[in-house]
């Protein structure tokens, strides 16, 4: 999926445009997986084109004296990983000097920039927001995002460089290797290709596509999508979380498998749980890689029993998945989280047939019925799994809307009782029949 980055100063309105862009969709999926709302990463779709937004201003304080370095830098890492950078101004504070250096990265960057004057809320503004021609942007938008005033305007400029991407047909896995800076992202992926690692340099005005290794093994195939192999490192320090999630996103895009090697030492962070809910939404399978084992002194026979059930917690209401425990620098389990990897690979891609699905489906649900809902006896009739990329199933019924979150639970837990879906969200739709 294409990914479009807003960048621009603090309180430009980035983040009022981005839950425009994302509002209900996001909220219908946070009721959902009582996830708590994130700022930074949505998903949204305009005539019928679908794409990812980034608020780049989730990532740094909101406020004016924002390190004015922090900002170029969050722009040059826009520039790298995005596929169009919505560039936001604000009329209400006139042109500024950052406005004029961020325009300058713009300019020179090889990838398409749609300009957003914001605040334009009346006539007179309309009249002041002329003097942004002057940045020299051939797609220039007034509008107010407030109001929404003219972003459908803008969204369908923006979505002209989108494409539609239908998710390829894989003649092998591609596995995203993902994880906060430090975690042993590059020490895995060297411990798994050792020598035959291909070395890509960085060359300055280029463009830079995810380095993909093929992977070819002791019978097992995959391409590798890396994140870390590239170590032009944000400058700033603020902005280290803000590169690694966006390179975790364009990865976990291109992927079918994200791999999330969290540093044991730490334990599961925000911005871990922020990479995985991104997987999450993205239906991925997902294999989470506890590493630096051998750092966690006093292995008593319980720690990594307790430990996974903290890690599950956390990954809670989604966790049904492989946790496991490695060293790369012990080389202790690293062919473990391969194995996990292929086989959430294929659970991912499994099919049940329909007889069958309706088989055990109907026995769970003779077990325990749908709950009326104001004494209107709900049926459900049959459930078929949709023809996707991931798992998903729609089951036919009398009313679909009146079917509460907590049966959709249990039928999301018996379909995993009786299928092999570790490692792989499962989506499930309500259909009138
Ligand atoms: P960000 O820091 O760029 O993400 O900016 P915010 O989205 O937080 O907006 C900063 C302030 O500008 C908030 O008080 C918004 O309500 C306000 N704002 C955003 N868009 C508009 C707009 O179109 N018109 C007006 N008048 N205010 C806006
Ligand atoms: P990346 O930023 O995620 O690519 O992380 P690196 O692979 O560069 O690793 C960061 C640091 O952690 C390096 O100094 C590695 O040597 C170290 N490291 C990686 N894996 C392990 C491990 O299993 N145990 C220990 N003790 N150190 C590790």
């Amino acid at each position: 999926m294409d990914i479009v980055a807003i960048v621009g100063r603090p309180n430009v309105g980035k983040s009022t445009l981005f839950n425009r862009l994302i509002g209900e969709k996001q909220s219908i999926v946070d009721n959902v997986s009582g996830v708590t709302r994130d700022r930074q990463y949505g998903q949204s779709n305009w005539n019928g084109k679908e794409f990812a937004v980034v608020d780049t201003g989730g990532f740094v304080r909101n406020s004016e004296d924002v390190f004015e370095a922090a900002i170029r830098d969050q722009v040059q890492i826009a520039i790298d990983e995005a596929t169009v950078i919505l560039f936001m101004v604000d009329v209400s504070t006139g042109l500024t000097d950052l406005d004029e250096q961020v325009a300058h990265l713009l300019r020179r960057a090889k990838k398409p920039v749609v300009l957003a004057v914001n605040k334009v809320d009346n006539h007179t503004r309309q009249l002041e927001a002329n003097e942004f021609w002057s940045l020299g942007f051939e797609e220039t938008f007034f509008l107010s995002s407030v109001t929404g005033s003219g972003t459908g305007e803008l969204l369908d400029a923006v979505v002209e460089h989108v494409e539609n991407r239908e998710e390829p047909e894989r003649t092998i896995p591609h596995v995203a290797v993902v994880g906060q800076p430090n975690a042993g992202k590059s020490s895995f992926i060297n411990a798994l290709l050792g020598e035959e690692r291909n070395i890509v340099t960085d060359i300055a005005g280029t463009t830079r596509d995810s380095i993909h290794s093929h992977y070819n093994k002791y019978e097992r195939e995959f391409m590798l999508i890396d994140t870390a192999g590239i170590r032009k490192k944000a400058k700033v320090y603020e902005n280290l979380e803000f590169y690694s999630v966006m390179r975790a996103i364009r990865a976990i895009e291109e992927s079918d498998v994200v791999v999330l090697i969290v540093d044991a030492t730490d334990g599961v962070e925000g911005q871990d749980l922020a990479i995985f809910r991104i997987a999450q939404k993205r239906n991925k399978g997902i294999v989470v890689a506890i590493n630096k084992w051998d750092l966690v002194l006093d292995k008593e026979t319980n720690t990594a029993r307790d430990y996974e059930l903290k890690v599950r917690e956390r990954f809670a209401p989604f966790n049904d998945l492989p946790i496991i425990f490695m060293s790369v620098l012990e080389k202790q389990r690293i062919m473990k989280v391969v194995d996990a990897t292929m086989q959430v690979y294929e659970n991912r891609t499994r099919r049940i047939p329909t007889s069958q699905l309706n088989d055990v489906m109907q026995a769970a649900m003779e077990r325990y019925s749908p709950p009326n809902y104001r004494g209107k006896e709900i049926s459900i009739k049959y459930v078929v799994q949709l023809p996707l990329a991931y798992p998903a199933f729609a089951f036919y019924c009398n009313h679909p809307q009146h079917i509460n979150d907590s049966y959709k639970n249990y039928l999301e837990n018996q379909i995993r009782a009786n299928f092999e879906f570790s490692g792989v969200p499962i989506s499930i739709f309500f259909r009138k029949k």
